[in-house]
């Protein structure tokens, strides 16, 4: 089960277990499809989480998956215009 060969249809994963690097909680956050999660705060420490140099947005960053928009196509530039 690799996962590879299919393209259309291939299932887009939407929870991304997010590791808050300060502190180390870990918490499963749904992300949002419509717009990018550029900033998102650590319900344990409330440390203002924001992505790396390169990253589109925390999911990218400190997910346990990437946003949707790069599993389906692996945008380099990131998910968001501008
Ligand atoms: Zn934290």
């Amino acid at each position: 089960m690799s996962g590879a060969g299919r393209q259309a249809g291939r299932p887009v994963v939407i929870d991304s277990t997010l590791t808050c690097p300060a502190c180390g909680h870990v918490k499963t956050e749904t992300i949002p499809t419509d717009a990018c999660q550029w900033h998102y705060e650590c319900e344990a420490c409330h440390t203002l989480l924001k992505p790396r140099p390169g990253d589109c947005c925390v999911f990218c960053s400190y997910g346990s998956v990437p946003c949707p928009p790069i599993q389906a196509g692996g945008k380099p530039d990131g998910c968001c215009p501008g």
